[in-house]
C-alpha cells in the first residue's frame, strides 16, 4: 500500500473514535507490505547457535540514580504491584506485556489456517526470510483476550462506547480483573488540533505547550484515552525525514524545553487526575538521524554525538517524569534499538533512573528478524526483553514466544516478573484500577472554548522569511486596508483537511477554518473583495487551472499563494528526496508572480523545504507548517496585522536539497570558507576550503531566524564573570556558574514579541565542539521604544560537553557567549574556565 494510503488510514482511525470503529481494522494490512528481505545467507545454523548462546544483562539496571518518577516508586503502590503479581500465572503475566488493537465487534474471522509468524518460503528459492505481519496471519480475537487477562493494552482503540466494551470484559470478566491502559497517537491535539509539533517548536513557548497539552489530554480522556504516544523527540537534522514533522527540529536545547513541556502537559504532576494521561516519549533512540533521511533506516553515530545531540530530549523528559517510553524502529551502530542493552538498559535504566515502562514500536519486536539479528521469533523475543522492553506492541511474539522461553530457561522468570511490575505500576498510578471506565461527556468535535488557545498556537508558530519594502517604502505585510481586492491562489487555500497536518488526531474536517474561510469573512466585514482560484492540485501536473489564477492576480491589489505538501508527505513514511514544492506548484507561483501583483507566499509543509525561488522573486514569504484546527484565523490575524508574527524556525531551510543533512551547530572544519564569496564558483584561491562549488555552505534561513512586523536591537552583551576556576565550575552542577546578559529594545512602531537566542561557543577543549549552540531562550513581548534586560544563567549543564570517556565535563577553556535574535546573533562577550582561580570580575563585551 502506498506510504500516502497508509498515512491517510492512520489520520482516519479517531476520525471514526465515535463510530463502534473498526478503527484499526484496516491497519494491520498495512504491514504486510513491510517486508524487508535480509539475506538468508546470513541465517547459518551457527549463527542461530550462538544467538541463543548470548544473553544480554540489560535487565538489571543499576540503581545509582534515582527513580525518574516519584509517583511510579511510591511504597504504597509498590506493595500493590506485589501483592497482585503473586497471583498471577504465567500466562496472565504475559498478557500484561502484550498489546493489540481493535479487531473489531466479531472477532476476527477464523477462515482459514493461521499462519506461522515467519515466512520461510524464500528459503529454498531465493534465500530470503520475510517476518509477516503477525495480525494478518493469526486470527486474534482480542475480545476473548481481554476478558481472560492476555492482553494489557490497546492501540487507538478510541470512543467511550468502545473502550468501556474493551475495559468492561477485562475488569468484570477476567481473573484477577486487570483494567487495560488505552494508549493512542494523539500528537497535536484530539479533536481541537493545534499545530505539528515541528510548528509549535517554532514558537520557543514551552508554557504554550504545557497547555495545549493538557488540553487534549483533558479531551482524550473523556474518549477513554489514558496513554498518548507522544512527544516524539528525535532530533532531526534532515528534513528528508518525515517525521521531522513530529519533532522540535535540530536543536537538543529547544527540544529539551519542548519535551519536559508536553510532559508536564499531558501528565500533569499527578497521573491520577482526571484529565492527565500517561506520555510515551518516543522512539527510543537516535531514529531521526535515519541514514540519508529515508524512513525506517539505519542511523550510525558516534557515543559523543549520540549523548550531546541526540539523548538530550529523551533524557528531559524522563527527568520531567515520563511514564513510558517507546523504543525505536532503526538500528544504532548495528544494534536495532528495540533489543538494544546499552539504550535501554545501561542509559535509560540505569544513568537515567527510568522507572516507568517501554513499549517497542509497532511490530518492532518481529522486525527484529527483517534486521536479521533473529532468525526465528524466540530469538526476537528474548532480545527484546532482555534488552528490556517490555510491552510488544502488535508482534504477537511475547505471548507466543514467553512460555517456552521462561520454561526453558532461555528468559529468567525475573525478567517477566519486573517486566510486568513496571506495566502495573503505570496502571496503578494512573488510578485506572479505581477509575477503569470512562463516564461523563464525551467530547467529540472541537471544543468552542479551546479555539483561543490553538489559535494563539497556531499564530506563535507562523514564521515570516521575508517581507519585503515595495515600492512605496512600506513591506507588504501586514496587509494595508488599501490593498481591497486579494486574490487567494493554491491547493492548500481552502483545504481543510489538509490543516491538520500528519496526526491530526481525530480532528474533524467540519471543525477547521480553512484560509479561504477566514479571509472571506475579513472581507465581508472590510468591505473587500475576495477572488479565489485553486490553480492547481498539490501533486499534478495539469495547467489547466493556471490561467484563471493568473487573471485573479491580475485583477487583484496583491496575490496570497498557499501552496506546499499535503500533510500526508510528512509524518510516518513520508520521507521525501527532493524539498520543493511538490507538483507544478512552483510553475503556477512563477506565473502568478509573472502577474506583476505583489505576492504572499503561505508554505505549508511538515519540513523545511527549498524555497530558492521564492525567496529571489516572491516579496513576503510566511511559513504556516500545518497550523490546526483554527488554521484560517491565525493566518489572517499575522497576514492583516493582528498579530506581530513571532515564530523562528526550529530548523534550518537549505538552498539545494544536497546541503541536507544542515544544522547551525556544526563542527568546525579545517579549512573553513571564512571571507570567501561562496556564492561565486571557486577560482584559483578559494577552492580548497570546506565548501560546495555550486552552492553556499549557509542555510537560506538559518536555525532561530524569523521576522516580525516590528525591529529589535540588541546592546551590552556582557557575561557576569570574566573567569571561572574550573574546581567551581565542576562542583556546582546544579546551579548557574555566571550569567550572561544584553539588553533588547523595540525600535519600531508596534508592539511586538521576539525570541531572544543565547549561543554558546567552547573553544580549547579535549574535544572539537560546535561552532555554536543554543543553551538559553525567552520569548520578550515590548511596546515600541521598550527595552529590557535579558538574562540567562550559564551552569554546567550549558557548558559542558560529553568527553572522549563519553561522560559530561567541563575542562579548563575560552568560552564565546552571543546573544540575539537568531543563530546569526553576532554580538558577543567571552569568559575563560580556568585552572587557576582568578578574581572574578565583569568581562569585556567584544562587537564585531
Ligand atoms: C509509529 C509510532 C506510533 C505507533 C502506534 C508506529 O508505526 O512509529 O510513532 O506511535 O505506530 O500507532
Amino acid at each position: 500500500m502506498a506510504a500516502a494510503a497508509q498515512h491517510l488510514i492512520r489520520r482516519s482511525f479517531l476520525k471514526h473514535c465515535n463510530a463502534e470503529a473498526t478503527i484499526m481494522k484496516l491497519y494491520p494490512t498495512l504491514w504486510t507490505n513491510v517486508r524487508v528481505r535480509i539475506l538468508f545467507a546470513c541465517c547459518s545454523l551457527g549463527l542461530a547457535i550462538a544467538g541463543f548462546a548470548v544473553h544480554a544483562p540489560a535487565q538489571q539496571a543499576s540503581h545509582a540514580t534515582p527513580p525518574s518518577n516519584a509517583q511510579l516508586a511510591d511504597p504504597r503502590i509498590e506493595a500493590r504491584v506485589e501483592n497482585l503479581l503473586k497471583q498471577m500465572t504465567l500466562e496472565e503475566k504475559i498478557g500484561q506485556l502484550v498489546q493489540y488493537n481493535d479487531t473489531g465487534d466479531s472477532p476476527a474471522e477464523k477462515t482459514g489456517e493461521a499462519k506461522p509468524a515467519v515466512d520461510l518460503a524464500g528459503k529454498d528459492k531465493g534465500g530470503v526470510i520475510v517476518a509477516v505481519n503477525p495480525v494478518e496471519a493469526n486470527h486474534l480475537d482480542v475480545m476473548q483476550m481481554a476478558a481472560t487477562g492476555r492482553v494489557g493494552s490497546m492501540l487507538n482503540t478510541v470512543g467511550q462506547a468502545r473502550t468501556n466494551t474493551y475495559q468492561h470484559l477485562a475488569v468484570e470478566k477476567s481473573r484477577l480483573h486487570i483494567p487495560l491502559l488505552f494508549g493512542a497517537d494523539v500528537i497535536h491535539g484530539f479533536r481541537t488540533v493545534y499545530p505539528i509539533p515541528l510548528g509549535l517548536a517554532a514558537s520557543w513557548d514551552p508554557e504554550l505547550v504545557v497547555s495545549l497539552g493538557h488540553m487534549s489530554a483533558g479531551e482524550a480522556s473523556t474518549a477513554g484515552v489514558r496513554w498518548f504516544y507522544s512527544p516524539m523527540v528525535d532530533i532531526s537534522r534532515d528534513p528528508r525525514w518525515g517525521r521531522t514533522a513530529e519533532g522540535a527540529g535540530e536543536d537538543p536545547y529547544l527540544g529539551s524545553a519542548m519535551a519536559r513541556a508536553y510532559i508536564h502537559g499531558y501528565q500533569g504532576d499527578d497521573l491520577s487526575k482526571p484529565g492527565n494521561v500517561a506520555a510515551s516519549v518516543k522512539h527510543f533512540a537516535a531514529y531521526g538521524a535515519a541514514e540519508a533521511g529515508r524512513e525506517y533506516n539505519t542511523t550510525d553515530m558516534s557515543e559523543i554525538t549520540l549523548r550531546q545531540v541526540y539523548l538530550p530530549p529523551y533524557h528531559a523528559a524522563v527527568e520531567a517524569g515520563a511514564a513510558t517510553i517507546m523504543s525505536a524502529f532503526n538500528s544504532l551502530n548495528g544494534v536495532p534499538a528495540s533489543a538494544n542493552p546499552f539504550l535501554l538498559g545501561k542509559i535509560l535504566r540505569g544513568e537515567w533512573g527510568f522507572n516507568g515502562f517501554v513499549v517497542s514500536d509497532y511490530t518492532a519486536v518481529m522486525e527484529l528478524m527483517n534486521h536479521g539479528i533473529a532468525l526465528d521469533p524466540a530469538t526476537a523475543t528474548r532480545k527484546a526483553i532482555t534488552a528490556g522492553v517490555d510491552v510488544d506492541m502488535m508482534s504477537h511474539f511475547y505471548d507466543t514466544q514467553l512460555p517456552e522461553l521462561i520454561r526453558s530457561g532461555q528468559v529468567p522468570m525475573s525478567v517477566v516478573d519486573e517486566a510486568v511490575r513496571r506495566v502495573l505500576r503505570v496502571k496503578f498510578a494512573t488510578g485506572l484500577f479505581e477509575h477503569p471506565y470512562t463516564e461523563g461527556a464525551e467530547v467529540t468535535a472541537a471544543v468552542a472554548e479551546h479555539r483561543p488557545l490553538v489559535r494563539k498556537a497556531a499564530e506563535e508558530s507562523l514564521v515570516l522569511l521575508k517581507n519585503d519594502k515595495l515600492a512605496d517604502g512600506v513591506p507588504l505585510l501586514p496587509l494595508s486596508a488599501e490593498r481591497k481586492k486579494v486574490a487567494l491562489i493554491g491547493p492548500l487555500a481552502d483545504s481543510a483537511g489538509e490543516m491538520i497536518g500528519a496526526w491530526g488526531g481525530a480532528g474533524r474536517d467540519p471543525d477547521i477554518i480553512t484560509i479561504r474561510q477566514a479571509l472571506e469573512e475579513r472581507a465581508q466585514k472590510t468591505g473587500g473583495i475576495l477572488l479565489y482560484a485553486k490553480g492547481t492540485e498539490i501533486e499534478d501536473n495539469s495547467e489547466a487551472g493556471f490561467a484563471e489564477a493568473v487573471k485573479a492576480a491580475q485583477d487583484a491589489d496583491v496575490a496570497v499563494l498557499a501552496l506546499g505538501e499535503s500533510n500526508t508527505m510528512s509524518g510516518e513514511a513520508g520521507s521525501r528526496a527532493y524539498l520543493d514544492l511538490p507538483g507544478n506548484q512552483e510553475q503556477l507561483m512563477e506565473q502568478v508572480v509573472a502577474a506583476g501583483k505583489p505576492v504572499v507566499l503561505l508554505v505549508f509543509s511538515g519540513r523545511p523545504l527549498v524555497l530558492d525561488w521564492a525567496a529571489k522573486h516572491v516579496s513576503a514569504i510566511v511559513e504556516a507548517w500545518f497550523p490546526g484546527t483554527e488554521a484560517g484565523n491565525a493566518i489572517a490575524d499575522v497576514l492583516y496585522g493582528d498579530v506581530s508574527p513571532s515564530g523562528k524556525l526550529p530548523m534550518s531551510f537549505p538552498r539545494a536539497v544536497g546541503q541536507e543533512p544542515l544544522y547551525y551547530n556544526q563542527f568546525p572544519t579545517g579549512r573553513p570558507a571564512k571571507g570567501i564569496d561562496l556564492s561565486k564558483p571557486p577560482g584559483g584561491d578559494s577552492r580548497f576550503f570546506s565548501r560546495y562549488i555550486d552552492v553556499p555552505n549557509s542555510a537560506l534561513f538559518p536555525f532561530g531566524f524569523g521576522l516580525s512586523y516590528s525591529t529589535f536591537s540588541y546592546q551590552g552583551v556582557k557575561v557576569s564573570k570574566a573567569s571561572i576556576p574550573l574546581i567551581q565550575a565542576l562542583a556546582n552542577r546544579g546551579k548557574s556558574l555566571l550569567e550572561a546578559t544584553a539588553t533588547v529594545t523595540n525600535t519600531g512602531s508596534r508592539a511586538a514579541t521576539e525570541v531572544v537566542q543565547c549561543y554558546v561557543r567552547n573553544l580549547g577543549a579535549s574535544i572539537e565542539q560546535p561552532v555554536r549552540s543554543l543553551k538559553g531562550f525567552e520569548r520578550v513581548t515590548l511596546a515600541p521604544g521598550e527595552s529590557k534586560q535579558v538574562t540567562f544563567p550559564l551552569g554546567f549543564n550549558e557548558l559542558s560537553f560529553i568527553s572522549g570517556e563519553h561522560v559530561p565535563t567541563i575542562e579548563a577553556t575560552h568560552y564565546t557567549v552571543w546573544i540575539g535574535g537568531s543563530s546569526l546573533a553576532d554580538q558577543s562577550a567571552e569568559f575563560v574556565v580556568s585552572i587557576q582561580t582568578e578574581r572574578a570580575g565583569a568581562a569585556k563585551a567584544t562587537h564585531p
